[in-house]
């Protein structure tokens, strides 16, 4: 029983160390698209047109050849 008890507790401490390692990913996926992006928008993934030249959102405005995009680009 000692033993199961263990695993468990060495289970829980990997999937600690897991939810950890997660939220540190998002946090920094975070933190390079608002330097990225002058705006923060919090939506998923890329809002605004890539090219430098360009700031248009992509909202209902991406490119059909590239979604980074958006339709005056490409
Ligand atoms: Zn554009």
């Amino acid at each position: 029983m000692t033993k199961d008890k263990d695993m468990f507790n060495k289970l829980q401490q990997e999937q600690r160390d897991l939810d950890a390692s997660y939220r540190q990913s998002i946090q920094n996926k975070k933190e390079h698209e608002a330097r990225d992006q002058d705006q923060a928008t919090g939506v998923k993934g890329v809002t605004v047109c890539k090219s430098k030249t360009c700031t248009n959102s992509l909202y209902k405005w991406t490119s059909s050849r590239d979604p980074r995009y958006c339709a005056d680009c490409l």
